[in-house]
């Protein structure tokens, strides 16, 4: 199959070299001609232009640009396509991506393949990025049925599992297990940051280790993707937002009383709780 990818960063690049590895033609387009380089070297494009056009005929085209840029790429792609050419994104928020799309092109298949790094850019591109992962398609009553199927076999063929659900019912599932907890691990390393004392401030950085390490490595990753993530989903993940402080508020509570049995028994119903989010990570 010809297919085609915009936006050759972390997710294009490791899409690309999946996919050529699997037999298919893979023609990128990126914003810098440096990156288009840097695909075509590490093998992650057969070829790579800045210029939409040249994807003209490809069968489907993967758009990979951060979240603000697939709707102006998708406009200004839409006068090269074939009709039955099937696009997708992979945006990590869906109902803003699939409301403004739709209308502009019916053969739009809204996705999310959930992997990720701290690192951007085609040099973090790697191979086997979504082996195992979840992929999340989100069509609409109108998508055709074929062609999300088409984006399926293309999930799939990534060894990545598939789940299909509404956008809005992926954008608030994503708003707690993925935009949450960046916010929460970036106000958790702020919140160290305000110890007052610079060398008790010296003595916590030296003594960090693995729990922290755990519990911030959200925070300190794509501060543009975060960014993005926040102002494409501000009212899930404020939502969540006011859960999470009202629960935080009943564990100082109960920490400022004293209420040592009641804070035990929170943490075993957290710690009994957590395998259940991580059936993906531990499959
Ligand atoms: P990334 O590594 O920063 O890559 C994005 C690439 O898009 C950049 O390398 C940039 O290439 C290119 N680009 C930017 N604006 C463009 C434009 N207008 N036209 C063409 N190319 C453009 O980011 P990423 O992590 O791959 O994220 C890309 C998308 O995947 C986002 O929508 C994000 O929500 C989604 N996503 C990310 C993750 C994650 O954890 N990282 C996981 C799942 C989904 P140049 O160097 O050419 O400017």
């Amino acid at each position: 199959m010809r297919i085609g990818i915009v936006g050759l960063g972390l997710i294009g690049g490791s899409v690309g070299l999946d996919l050529r590895q699997l037999g298919h033609q893979v023609l990128g387009v990126s914003r810098q001609m440096q990156t288009c380089q840097a695909a075509i070297a590490c093998g992650a494009v057969d070829q790579a232009s800045r210029d939409l056009s040249s994807l003209a005929a490809a069968e489907l085209i993967m758009i990979c640009t951060p979240l603000d840029a697939i709707l102006p790429t998708v406009k200004q792609l839409i006068p090269h396509l074939k009709p039955a050419t099937i696009l997708t994104d992979v945006g990590s928020v869906k109902a803003p991506v699939v409301e403004a799309i739709t209308p502009l092109w019916p053969n739009f298949v809204g996705g999310h393949p959930m992997a990720g790094m701290t690192e951007a850019g085609i040099a973090a591109a790697h191979l086997g990025l979504f082996a195992g992962r979840p992929y999340v398609l989100t069509p609409g009553e109108t998508t055709p049925v074929q062609s999300v199927e088409r984006v399926a076999q293309i999930a799939r063929s990534l060894s990545a599992q598939i789940y299909q659900c509404s956008p809005a019912d992926h954008d608030r599932a994503v708003a707690w297990v993925s935009h949450l907890p960046v916010i929460a691990s970036a106000s958790l390393i702020a919140a160290c940051l305000s110890e007052p004392d610079p060398a008790v401030l010296e003595l916590a950085q030296h003594l960090a280790s693995s729990g922290f390490r755990d519990t911030s490595r959200v925070g300190g990753g794509n501060t543009y993707l975060g960014r993005m993530m926040a102002q494409y989903n501000r009212d899930e993940l404020l939502r969540s937002l006011q859960f999470y402080r009202s629960t935080l508020d009943k564990l100082i509570t109960e920490i400022e009383q004293e209420n040592w049995t009641e804070l035990e028994q929170h943490l075993q119903q957290t710690r009994q709780a957590r395998p259940q989010f991580l059936q993906a990570v531990d499959d």
